[in-house]
């Protein structure tokens, strides 16, 4: 006999859920998927799109990763939800929304326990390599082609984003006038990024935190500005260079925002996507020799070319207005912050890169 099953999933004593996906069972599923049987409740199933023809075999995905993504066949991947959540995930109706993106990894099916996703079933994209990779090399040899493109792409999904769908008929809403949430969510990263972190790292942000604050004073005199569904963990690592180009992937959303209203600003995006490739240059510094100053230099420009060809991908769609410039600076800080309050709660060796990116922002434009 086949091996076959679906996963065991089981509620542990403090009310959250477990899953446990043996061996074989991720492409026992994906075959019961392909044959349109019904699932064992109570697992059900959200078809968007119907799957090709699977040959077997299985493999997991092995790079650093939040979840556990198995590849069926070669040809899909199934992403597990070790920890899953009951209630609404944003993942499944973007994934709806953006069946007219082709620069994703096809969607296919989503997989519920109850009211929890349990997974997620998509495309696999051969030769696939994420951009702690791909990004890492261009910034040690110094190469700034990829930004634009990389622009283009993020314009490419907010356009989509902001295109009236049958599951999101109205897209596009206007903030209200006032500045809203923004400043006070700001102001807290900022204080706990500062609460958080110790030792020099500490001492050098407490210093800088008056610089800091008026970088995020614009978010108080926010003008009203189009709010659209946004990617909301947009960074390098989420973009797959791969055989055919780059796609954009993992719509399920930021598990470290949690106040994260779903209505955004693109500036929040592009904002993260701007940061990512600095990161992506800390990294280079850090694990491959690469030179601090050139790197941060590499960083800038590409940052600056990343957002010239994302306005001009939306000026040529007739929609500039996504963007709200203003915005992005103080966004950027946010999401330093962010990354400090990462490195503190769950990855401490990750701080250099904020700081390293912090650094290397306050030394140009201060000194
Ligand atoms: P996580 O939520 O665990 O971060 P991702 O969806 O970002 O999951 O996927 C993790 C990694 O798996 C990616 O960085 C990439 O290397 C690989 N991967 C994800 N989706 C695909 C795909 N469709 N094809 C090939 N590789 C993929
Ligand atoms: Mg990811």
């Amino acid at each position: 006999m086949e091996a076959s099953g679906w996963p065991h999933v089981t509620r542990r004593p403090d009310g959250t859920l477990a899953l446990e996906v043996g061996e074989g069972v991720t492409s026992s599923v994906v075959r019961a998927l392909a044959a349109g049987e019904a699932p064992p409740p109570p697992f059900s199933v959200r078809a968007l799109a119907p799957l090709p023809a699977v040959p077997g075999g299985e493999r997991p995905i092995t790079v650093d990763q939040t979840h556990r993504s198995v590849i069926v066949g070669e040809t899909v991947v199934v992403k597990w939800f070790p920890r899953p959540v009951r209630g609404p995930n944003p993942a499944p109706g973007l994934l709806a929304h953006l069946a007219g993106f082709a620069r994703t990894a096809t969607p296919y099916a989503c997989v519920f326990w109850e009211d929890a996703l349990v997974a997620l079933v998509t495309a696999y994209l051969p030769d696939a390599r994420d951009g702690w990779e791909w990004c890492v090399d261009e910034a040690e040899a110094g190469r700034t082609g990829f930004a634009a493109e990389i622009g283009r792409l993020a314009a490419e999904l907010h356009l989509t984003m902001a295109t009236p769908s049958d599951t999101f008929p109205h897209p596009v809403r206007l903030s209200p006038p006032g500045a809203g949430a923004w400043p006070a969510r700001a102001e807290q990263a900022l204080r706990d990024a500062l609460t958080l972190t110790d030792g020099e790292d500490g001492a050098w942000l407490a210093a800088h935190a008056a610089d800091l604050r008026r970088e995020l004073a614009p978010l108080t005199h926010a003008a009203p500005t189009p709010l659209i569904r946004i990617h909301g963990d947009l960074h390098v690592g989420q973009i797959l260079r791969w055989r055919h180009g780059y796609a954009i992937v993992d719509f399920d959303g930021n598990p470290t925002v949690t106040d994260g209203e779903a209505f955004q600003p693109a500036a929040r995006d592009l904002a993260q996507l701007g940061t990512s490739v600095d990161h992506a240059g800390q990294v280079a510094v850090r694990r491959r020799g690469a030179d601090p100053a050139a790197t941060a230099a590499w960083a800038a420009r590409s940052r600056d070319e990343l957002r010239d060809a994302y306005l001009a991908a939306l000026t040529e769609a007739g929609h500039p207005e996504l963007l709200d410039a203003t915005l992005l600076r103080p966004f950027e800080i946010e999401q330093e912050c962010r990354e400090l309050i990462y490195a503190a709660r769950h990855l401490p060796r990750w701080r250099y890169a904020p700081m390293g990116v912090l650094r290397s922002w306050f030394s140009r434009s201060s000194f």
